[in-house]
């Protein structure tokens, strides 16, 4: 029996904020090194071993690691320029995410942060490539973080699921890790384009063999960094590695560029999910909009990443309302739950504020989240019917 249907428009602010809070919920895009908590990044910077180790690498610490100056660093909030100012807040993160250790707390301090929330599946991804020295193999990298969040799983006794989307590089700079320099050095006549494209393949193989060796949350690939003349035509042989072995994949697409952008993540990376999709709707015609709803390719919205990063100036401009409106898989996710400073219910909270869901909206909203899950589809589907019936308890 399902309970008496909820008034979403007769609750104010702290039961809105509840009520986010209790519904059970997906996060599909969701970035570990934009998402630890800030008082472990303060501890962990501030531990000579892992400062030691940053420094060898090339990342520079801050010398006053509190918790109020790693705040100032950490979340560049309304006054970045851009979403490459808004990137060089991981440089922090990914300093202190050198060894199995760290790697694995992040992974499972993240999990339990969700699980928290009522979160009852996340995707968590990251770039390998910036983890991986001398000391520290990709594949390590990859049980590091599968081992943090299977004890999360473990604790919780199957309460917050998790999988892996392993990120590649859109562009190549040896500013972006050891690993990057180490390339330089090996291939120095070669163009930054050629290295880009080939660090992606290597990372795609990555995750081929990460699962081949059973690693069975790796379920997917994905492709971030900056837009702009870093198209996805340049990951193509990466892209092929993966669809060759049938894996999944999702593309940050349509934040930093236009149509274009999303148009080849689809076309020519057969992405089967699009990272934020924001500058959707330049396109006259919205043919590209009815394709994603069509093929059911799911859109990972991130309202509050999109502000910050300036991808869109207001709300206003957001395309959320036209993908409610128009069915196209839309769920909500957070991004980087630390460098925004937000949680999911606060990005729940937020799209109700601005756009005012209707009781079926927001059931729709969270049901996108299981259906386009990259889990396997046994578990999507159990997941999907406890959820299902949950909303009914709570009135939805
Ligand atoms: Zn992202």
């Amino acid at each position: 029996m399902s309970a008496a249907k909820v008034d979403l428009n007769a609750m104010d602010d702290a039961a809105i904020q509840e009520f986010m809070e209790s519904l059970p919920k997906t996060d599909l895009h969701c970035h570990l090194d934009g998402s630890m908590r800030i008082s472990t990044v303060s501890e962990l910077a501030s531990i000579p071993e892992n400062r030691a180790l940053a420094e060898k690498l090339g990342y520079s610490l801050p010398e006053d690691t509190s918790e109020e100056n790693l705040g100032k660093l950490l979340f560049p909030g309304h006054d970045c320029e851009s979403l490459e100012d808004y990137l060089r807040a991981f440089d922090i993160t990914c300093g202190v995410l050198q060894n199995p250790e760290n790697l694995e707390r992040a992974a499972y301090e993240l999990a339990m942060d969700c699980y928290a929330e009522n979160i009852w599946y996340l995707e968590v991804r990251f770039a390998p490539q910036r983890h991986i020295h001398d000391d520290l193999d990709g594949m390590e990298v990859l049980r590091a973080v599968n081992r943090g969040l299977e004890k999360a799983e473990k604790e919780t006794d199957g309460g917050i699921r998790s999988t892996i989307i392993v990120c590649a590089m859109r562009h190549y700079s040896e500013d972006i890790s050891f690993y990057h320099r180490k390339v330089r050095d090996v291939y120095p006549f070669s163009t930054a384009k050629e290295l880009g494209s080939h660090c992606s393949l290597e990372t795609a193989r990555l995750a081929v063999e990460a699962k081949k060796q059973g690693i069975y949350r790796v379920v997917a690939f994905d492709l971030a960094g900056p837009e702009a003349n870093f198209p996805p035509s340049h990951h193509t042989k990466a892209f092929y590695e993966i669809i060759n072995v049938l894996m999944a994949s999702t593309v940050h697409a349509g934040e930093g560029y236009g149509p274009k952008s999303i148009r080849e993540a689809v076309a020519y990376l057969n992405a089967n999910r699009i990272g934020h999709g924001t500058r959707v709707l330049d396109e006259e015609g919205h043919q590209l909009l009815h394709y994603l709803r069509d093929h059911r390719i799911a859109v990972e919205v991130c309202l509050t990443s999109n502000l910050q990063t300036k991808a869109i100036k207001s709300l206003d401009e957001h395309p959320w309302r036209t993908f409610l409106d128009s069915e196209v898989r839309a769920p909500l996710c957070t991004d980087n739950r630390l460098v925004s400073g937000i949680t999911l219910t606060h990005e729940y909270v937020l799209a109700h504020k601005h756009f005012k869901f209707t009781n079926n909206e927001l059931r729709r909203t969270i049901l996108y989240g299981f259906k386009s899950a990259f889990a396997p589809y046994s578990e999507r589907r159990e997941m999907l019917l406890k959820a299902k019936n949950r909303l009914g308890e709570l009135g939805l």
